[in-house]
């Protein structure tokens, strides 16, 4: 049993999503690092007169963040620029994750450096394509679990249309697959495997299929791909699969969609396939900053919702060009503007928290009320004077949270706790 003080600033588990900002105010975390109970510090000490006591003070406690699409090897080339998906794919892409094969000190490193900037930013559950390669894939697995965040993990299938060392035929990578699976799937409550196929030109149909099959035995396991995020890729897609009516039904024939299914980007999808997404459920990660980057287009965001398609965040690093869900909820915020609907703050930090981890089958992650999971970030918002100054000025928790929304970054993120242990502390 632990206490921990500060002012909650969090998404009440309720539909519609309601925002609470309760100052000085204490969570009573069990040993199996859940929220027992929520009050003042006086009486839950009164109760509980030996547990000992975390006093943040004025600073805000908000529930971690759930980043639903990124790439570990891309950290290595965030900025990247090309004119726009394909190239940037074959010129930067390809060749950097090819360098992520094996076990080796460096590729140690890295996982720790990625794990380190997901916490830096507030991250408490990434889901994160690794390389094609198992090895490597594997030892992301393995810092994870030592780190102690909670990860939905994939080794990216490929088996054409990239480089050589990129591509791992069939019955290789399924086998792959599955050890994975064995060792990690469940390993604890923070680990689950996503089959991951690239996208649909990355993989033939036979290597989709395998993958729909394997969900299909395993349907625990998450799927992540890419969909309908370019112009480009939309016109390749219509090339290599002239029998599909459109983008979507590719993924429907290979059993690939569902409540487990999360698609990066959805930007150019008409309202029948939106209907169909939101018939099975697919989870949509938005990844704005990723798609201001290569200039994909703009999420339909508003429309997406009003068919009922889940929606959630994504830093989609390193197209993306932050790990921060607070820049990526303030580029949703100009999207959504620029398409002319704007969306409240609150949306934004649901869709980075509460509304992420209920998409995901999480549902005991996201907020910070009484039987949910001790996740979440400490913020110091004297860490940017100007934060601060703007923090003052507002006249209700909505104003403070689009202040965070568009000021805040990982040099206010001072603490991070999962699973009520405290994973890191600047
Ligand atoms: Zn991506």
């Amino acid at each position: 049993m632990q206490l921990v003080t500060g002012t909650l600033l969090h998404c009440l588990p309720k539909s519609p999503v309601q925002l609470e900002h309760s100052p000085e105010t204490t969570l009573l975390i069990d040993d199996h690092g859940r929220i027992e109970a929520k009050g003042s510090l006086a009486d839950l000490q009164k109760q509980h007169p030996k547990a000992p006591v975390i006093d943040y003070k004025d600073r805000l406690l908000v529930p971690g963040f759930l980043d639903t699409h990124i790439h570990f090897p891309q950290m290595d080339m965030i900025g990247a620029m090309a004119p726009s998906l394909l190239p940037w794919l074959e010129k930067y892409t390809f060749p950097t994750e090819m360098g992520f094969r094996g076990r080796s000190d460096l590729m140690l490193k890295a996982a720790h450096q990625f794990v380190d900037e997901l916490l830096a930013n507030g991250t408490t559950l990434a889901c994160v394509y690794s390389s094609s390669n198992h090895d490597v894939t594997d030892l992301l697995f393995e810092v994870f679990a030592q780190r102690g965040l909670r990860g939905i993990i994939g080794k990216t299938s490929m088996n054409r249309h990239a480089p050589a060392p990129l591509l791992v035929p069939l019955a290789d990578d399924i086998s792959q697959q599955k050890a994975l699976l064995q060792r990690w799937h469940g390993f604890d409550q923070r680990l689950a495997l996503a089959l991951t196929p690239r996208f649909a030109p990355s993989c033939t149909p036979d290597l989709m299929h395998a993958l729909g099959e394997l969900h299909a035995e395993y349907p625990d396991t998450y799927i992540q791909t890419h969909y309908a995020e370019n112009v480009g890729e939309l016109l390749w897609i219509k090339e290599l699969f002239p029998e599909a009516r459109d983008y979507l039904e590719v993924y429907e024939s290979f059993q690939l969609l569902g409540p487990r299914t999360i698609l990066a980007h959805g930007i150019h999808v008409e309202e029948d396939a939106m209907q169909r997404l939101a018939q099975t459920q697919t989870i949509i990660s938005h990844c704005p900053t990723s798609n201001l980057f290569l200039g994909s287009g703009l999420f339909a965001w508003r429309k997406m919702e009003e068919h009922g398609v889940p929606i959630v965040l994504g830093t989609d690093v390193g197209a993306g060009t932050s790990f921060s869900l607070w820049q990526t909820m303030n580029e949703a915020y100009k999207v959504a503007a620029l398409r002319g609907t704007p969306l409240q703050p609150v949306d934004l930090l649901a869709a980075a928290t509460w509304k992420a981890a209920q998409a995901l089958g999480l549902t005991d992650v996201g907020s910070l009320e009484v039987g949910y999971q001790a996740d979440f970030q400490v913020i110091n918002i004297r860490a940017r004077p100007l934060l601060e100054r703007r923090v003052k000025s507002a006249s209700s928790a909505a104003e403070v949270l689009a202040a965070l929304i568009h000021l805040a970054d990982d040099r206010c993120v001072e603490s991070v706790w999962v699973n009520g242990k405290q994973l890191r502390s600047s």
